[in-house]
């Protein structure tokens, strides 16, 4: 998959560069306003609003008026009013600096599968329709069953950050997501605060770690029975499986 990386600031854009090509992404990166509108075709667009030509807003509506190229707006500001006009002139998803590697490419695959559904199909069921491209999208396709784990009720499918729960699909956040699948990286293990908010936030994270604790509440919620995330106290968390001892 391409991506068209508009970002004017070499000490954001040189790791975001390396960071998405260790995910599988082709990033071609420009530095102005003019220089994206010249860029040749990608996949997404990642679009900073703070460019030394243009404002990224212009950018953005130019872009939409001549192409449907996903266009994912990367900001400093977070200005409701910045998301609101990004997302009127044609932004797909909006997302406010500092961010994580993980949330970016979460994104990056929400906004995909939203406007290329055919993409995130795994070729094993459906055939390419005539004209898909086989590069592109496609050279990051897995075998279906790979990345998903199961246990007991639950499904997790980390290639299409797909969980279902009893069969039904559970509608969590990208952060959500992570949390729960870090977890399940080695269900039954305690992870202290700190592991988890490294490993899903970012390295050495100093916000604050009721964030965390929201979260769990939310993933709680949602798989039903708080019995899914226990509480270690003083420590941290760990993944069981309600009323299954294999992993305690
Ligand atoms: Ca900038």
């Amino acid at each position: 998959m391409r991506l068209l990386l508009v970002e004017d600031d070499d000490r954001v854009a040189a790791p975001l560069m390396e960071g998405l090509n260790r995910y599988g992404f082709t990033v071609a990166r420009v530095r102005t306003g003019a220089s994206a509108l010249s860029a040749s075709a990608a996949d997404l667009v990642l679009l900073d609003l703070g460019l030394p030509d243009m404002d990224g807003i212009d950018v953005c509506r130019a872009l939409r008026a001549r192409s449907t190229v996903p266009i994912i707006m990367i900001t400093a500001r977070n200005e409701e009013t910045d998301r609101v006009v990004g997302l009127e002139v044609g932004a797909d998803d909006y997302l406010s600096k500092p961010f994580g590697l993980r949330e970016l490419v979460a994104r990056i695959r929400a906004v995909t599968r939203r406007t290329h559904p055919e993409r995130h199909t795994p070729p094993s069921t459906t055939a390419p329709k005539p004209g898909t491209p086989l590069t592109g999208a496609g050279h990051t396709r897995l075998p279906a069953e790979r990345g998903v784990q199961r246990l007991g009720p639950l499904t997790i499918n980390r290639r299409t950050r797909e969980v279902t729960l009893n069969g039904q699909p559970l509608a969590l956040t990208p952060k959500e997501f992570d949390l729960l699948a870090h977890l399940a990286g080695d269900p039954g293990a305690v992870w202290s605060r700190q592991q988890i908010l490294d490993a899903v936030w970012e390295p050495g994270y100093f916000g604050p770690t009721r964030t965390l604790d929201v979260h769990v509440s939310a993933l709680r919620r949602k798989l039903s029975s708080p019995s899914w995330i226990a509480t270690v106290r003083g420590i941290g968390f760990r993944l069981t499986v309600p009323g299954n001892g294999a992993y305690d």
